[in-house]
């Protein structure tokens, strides 16, 4: 086989990145995907009630980086679309996160103000000042009876661990509101892609110098890809080395069983995704695509997610145990010349869709900056 500039392994967002950025530079680059499709957990495709719905669950694009807003927008046109969540708790239904009504609906206030909020947390709340774990996070945050009712039963289903086992930063991505605000995030980009993820993809990848092979597992012929220049693995860490010896214990991800229904109706639910925090329903949110752009269709279409140990990884397990493994995996990964871990699962980091995004931007940038001409470009779009 002649030589390969740049080889990639995995179509996701963090693949698709690299392998534009160095074919805008000239590169040939050569990616290689196990599945069949492109854009990893971002896939998303039209159903039988001609519905746009992602097969690895609902991606909700936020950032409050420039140079990402930036690049994302020249592979697609993008509309603003500020997502919300509520959850089902007692019979009632509230926001998510936590703000004032979720507070006035639980337990019957009437709170009004942001100041009025803060006393009732102040109230409320066990105040830690370095949370240690994810249990600690929230009750520092909301107290006990806001953890026990939203928190506590959604994590164990969720990670099949308690927050007190998880770090606090996994519980610490959802905020507390003081104010009236339902949006799920407040970064100063909220959008989707109009067409859709895995359209946008196709054009990230669209380019002469790209080859994509599908339905291709790297380590089935990983023997015959032994001459490229970079090679850049977005697979899980542990699996890249797995036919090494000596290797550390296997890294823990956690797996999602989507549940589909298609249903002859207009409507399921009130909202795009709802969660279910309590012990009742084994599923953590049902999730109703429809409502993602508002898109007309006489009939709708629900996913109920189980979260599950075997199956694709989706999540990285956030706690000391696994951060421990993955330094020792990080050790051996760091010893190889010209091969670089990028990606959540790569670097065993619960990234965000922008942060995937800006870390195969950033190490282009490192690796590339004085070859590419186009980099500068980029910077400044
Ligand atoms: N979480 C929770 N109750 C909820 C929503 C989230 O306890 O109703 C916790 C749970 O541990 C979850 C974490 O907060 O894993 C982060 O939630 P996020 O919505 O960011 O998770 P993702 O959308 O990435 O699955």
């Amino acid at each position: 086989m002649k030589k390969i500039d740049i080889l990639i392994i995995g179509a996701g967002i963090s693949g698709a990145t690299l392998a534009e950025r160095y074919a805008s530079a000239g590169k040939k680059v050569l990616v290689i995907e196990k599945r069949d499709h492109i854009a990893g957990n971002c896939y998303d495709e039209y159903d039988e009630n001609g519905i746009l719905v992602s097969k690895y669950g609902a991606h909700l694009f936020h950032t409050n980086d420039e140079e990402v807003w930036k690049y994302v927008n020249r592979f697609s046109e993008w509309y603003p679309w500020e997502h919300r969540v509520i959850a089902r708790v007692d019979d009632k239904t509230v926001p998510i996160p936590v703000n004032i009504r979720t507070v006035n609906i639980l337990f019957d206030q009437n709170l009004e103000t942001e100041e009025e909020m803060q006393t009732w947390l102040a109230e409320n709340r066990i105040p830690f000042e370095r949370a240690k774990n994810g249990e600690e996070a929230v009750l520092n945050r909301v107290g006990p009876v806001l953890y026990e009712k939203m928190f506590k039963h959604y994590t164990k289903k969720q990670w099949d661990k308690f927050p007190e086992e998880l770090h606090a930063s996994v519980l610490e991505r959802i905020p507390v509101r003081y104010n009236h605000d339902d949006r799920y995030f407040s970064d100063r980009y909220q959008a989707l892609p109009k067409g859709g993820y895995t359209q946008m993809f196709e054009k990230m990848l669209d380019h002469p110098n790209i080859t994509v092979l599908l339905n291709t597992d790297y380590f089935d012929i990983k023997d015959q890809l032994e001459d490229f220049g970079k090679l850049f693995y977005t697979g899980p860490v542990d699996r890249f080395f797995e036919f090494k010896d000596r290797m550390p214990e296997k890294l823990e991800y956690r797996s999602i069983n989507f549940v589909t229904e298609h249903l002859d109706q207009e409507y399921f639910q009130e909202n795009s995704v709802v969660n279910y925090p309590g012990q009742d329903v084994d599923f953590t949110r049902i999730v109703e695509y429809k409502h993602f752009g508002n898109q007309k269709s006489p009939k709708t279409s629900i996913v109920k997610e189980y979260t599950v140990d075997e199956g694709e990884p989706y999540y990285p397990v956030p706690n000391e145990k696994n951060q421990r493994i993955y330094k020792e995996y990080k050790k051996h990964a760091d010893q190889l010349k010209d091969i670089y871990f990028v990606g959540r699962l790569a670097n065993y980091k619960y990234f965000n869709m922008d942060q995937a995004f800006k870390n195969a931007l950033d190490l282009f940038a490192t690796l590339e900056t004085e070859k590419c001409e186009d980099h500068e470009k980029l910077t400044v779009l």
